[in-house]
C-alpha cells in the first residue's frame, strides 16, 4: 500500500510507470501473507517490484512503449517475471522505456518521457533518467518499487543506473532466458535488475536467472547464490584498467571519479593493472550495424495482423505499410532503415559481415586480458552525468545520442557480465557510475567488487 501511494504521488510527475496494477499487487501480497503465515515464503516473498514494459506479463499491459503493440496484453508470461513470482516477489505495474529498447534517455516512448528524480544543484531543468530502462532507474531511485526488472542490448540497464544513482547489472548473455521479452537484437539483449543496491541487485538477478528450454542460447550453468559474494574480499584479485576507455574529451569528473574507484580497489586489496584492448573503438560502429540489422528481422512481425495496431488499407499491403507507418516512432524507423540497408545484397558483406568480424576481434581483445589473469575491468558507465530532457543538441543529431553508449556497448558486443554502481556525484551534484566488466559467469566477482564502490 506504501508503493502503491508513492506511485499515485510521484508518477504524475516522473512518468515511470505506464500501467500500474493496484488489484493485482494486492492479490499477490494476500498470496505472499498466505505463505509467509504457513512457513513457505520464498526468497522474495511480499517485495514489490516494477517490471519493464519489454517483459510480456499474462493479462497485463505489454506494449514495449510502441504504439504498434497498442492494447497488448499477452496470455503468457516472460521467464524472468514467472521466476521472480515463484519466488513471492509482487508486481506493482509496467515500466516506461524507450520504443523497443532503443535508445539512450527514455525519450523516444510512445508514452512520454520519464524524468530523473535527481536535479542538477539550484536547477529546475528536467533531466533524463538514461534509458532504454528510464522507468526501471527512476522508479528504483525514487522508491516506487523496491527494484525493477531491465533489459540490457548496449547500455540500457547500466546507463540508466549511472545516470538515476542506482545498481544496475547485465549478466552474462544466456544467463537469464529471453523467452516472453520482446526481441530487440537477440544476440545482444540480456534481462537483469535495477536496484538501490548491490545486495538487492544480487538477491533480484539469483530470482531472474535459470536456464529455460524455451530459450536455446540460456545456459544451462548452475545460479550461485550471488548474494553470499557481496562482502566477500577483494585480496588477490586482478583488476584492469583498460587504457582505450580515456576516451577525447573525457569531462574530468568522470576521470576522477574513474581514479577514486581505482584507489578503492586498490584500498580493498585489488591488484591494479593496466591493460588493452585495442578493437573498443570500433565497437559503437559495429554495434549500431549488429543490432539495427537483428532489430529489423525482428520487428518485421508487427504487421497490423497478428497483435496491437492495425490501420486499414484498401488491401493487405497497404494495410502494412499504414500499420506500420502509424505505429513505430522515428527511432525505431531509423533502426529498422539502417537494419534492412545493411542486410541488403549488396551492402551485407560490406556492413553486416564486417561488423561480426569486428565483434569477433571485440571479443578476443577481452579473451586475451582474461587469459593474461585479470579477473575484471574497471571504467567508467557512462560519459558524463545526466543530461537535460529535449536537449537540443542531442535531439538534432542521433550520432551524437548513440556515444552515450561508448563504454557498455564492448560488454554485450562480447557477451560478458557488466555492473554499474554508484560512484559520488558530479559537480552538479548529480549520480556518477563506474562499471566493473567480469569474465563469462563470474558475476560474483563483479557483485563482490561493486560491493566495495558504492
Ligand atoms: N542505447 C542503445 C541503443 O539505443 C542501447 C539500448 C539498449 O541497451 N536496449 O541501442
Amino acid at each position: 500500500d506504501s508503493y502503491l501511494a508513492a506511485i499515485d504521488a510521484a508518477n504524475p510527475v516522473l512518468n515511470a510507470y505506464v500501467a500500474v496494477t493496484p488489484e493485482k499487487a494486492r492479490a499477490m501480497a494476500r498470496g505472499s501473507d498466505a505463505r509467509i503465515a504457513a512457513g513457505e515464503a520464498g526468497t522474495l516473498e511480499g517485495i514489490p517490484l516494477g517490471i519493464k514494459d519489454l517483459f510480456a506479463t499474462e493479462g497485463v499491459h505489454t506494449q514495449a512503449c510502441s504504439h504498434i503493440l497498442d492494447k497488448f496484453e499477452p496470455r503468457y508470461e516472460s521467464t524472468v517475471t514467472a521466476n521472480l513470482w515463484t519466488d513471492g516477489a509482487v508486481m506493482l505495474g509496467k515500466l516506461n522505456m524507450d520504443e523497443f529498447a532503443m535508445g539512450s534517455s527514455n525519450e523516444t516512448s510512445h508514452y512520454g518521457p520519464v524524468i530523473n528524480p535527481w536535479r542538477r544543484k539550484d536547477s529546475n531543468l528536467d533531466l533524463v533518467p538514461g534509458g532504454s530502462s528510464g522507468g526501471s532507474a527512476a522508479a528504483t531511485a525514487a522508491h516506487l518499487c523496491a527494484g525493477a526488472t531491465a533489459t540490457d542490448t548496449g547500455g540500457s540497464i547500466r546507463q540508466p543506473a549511472a545516470f538515476t544513482g542506482t545498481v544496475g547489472i547485465k549478466p552474462t548473455y544466456g544467463r537469464c532466458s529471453r523467452w516472453g521479452t520482446v526481441a530487440f537484437a537477440s544476440s545482444l539483449d540480456q534481462a537483469g535488475p535495477i536496484a538501490r543496491d548491490v545486495r538487492d541487485a544480487a538477491i533480484l538477478l539469483r530470482s531472474m536467472a535459470s536456464s529455460d528450454p524455451k530459450d536455446t542460447t540460456s545456459v544451462d550453468h548452475e545460479v550461485p547464490d550471488y548474494e553470499a559474494a557481496v562482502g566477500r574480499s577483494l585480496k588477490g584479485l586482478r583488476i584492469g584498467i583498460p587504457k582505450e576507455y580515456r576516451i577525447d574529451g573525457m569531462p574530468a569528473e568522470i576521470e576522477e571519479v574513474w581514479q577514486r574507484g581505482i584507489a578503492w580497489m586498490r584500498d580493498a586489496g585489488a591488484e591494479i593493472v593496466d591493460v588493452s584492448l585495442p578493437h573498443t573503438k570500433y565497437a559503437l560502429p559495429a554495434y549500431y550495424i549488429v543490432a539495427p540489422a537483428e532489430a529489423s528481422s525482428n520487428l518485421a512481425r508487427y504487421d497490423g495482423v497478428r497483435y496491437g495496431l492495425r490501420v486499414p488499407g484498401k488491401d493487405v499491403a497497404e494495410m502494412y505499410e499504414n500499420t506500420r507507418a502509424a505505429g513505430f516512432g522515428r527511432e525505431v524507423k531509423r533502426r529498422i532503415m539502417i537494419g534492412t540497408y545493411v542486410l541488403s545484397a549488396g551492402y551485407y558483406d560490406a556492413y553486416y559481415i564486417r561488423a561480426q568480424k569486428v565483434r569477433t576481434l571485440i571479443k578476443r581483445d577481452f579473451e586475451t586480458v582474461f587469459a593474461d589473469g585479470i579477473d575484471a575491468l574497471l571504467t567508467p558507465a557512462t560519459p558524463s552525468a545526466a543530461f537535460g530532457i529535449a536537449d537540443e543538441d542531442l535531439a538534432s543529431d542521433p550520432v551524437k545520442m548513440y556515444l552515450n553508449d561508448i563504454f557498455t556497448v564492448t560488454v554485450n558486443m562480447a557477451g560478458l557480465p557488466g555492473i554499474a554502481v554508484p560512484a559520488g556525484l558530479s559537480g552538479e551534484g548529480t549520480p556518477l557510475g563506474l562499471q566493473l566488466i567480469g569474465r563469462p559467469f563470474d558475476e560474483e566477482t563483479l557483485f563482490a567488487a561493486g560491493a566495495v564502490i558504492e
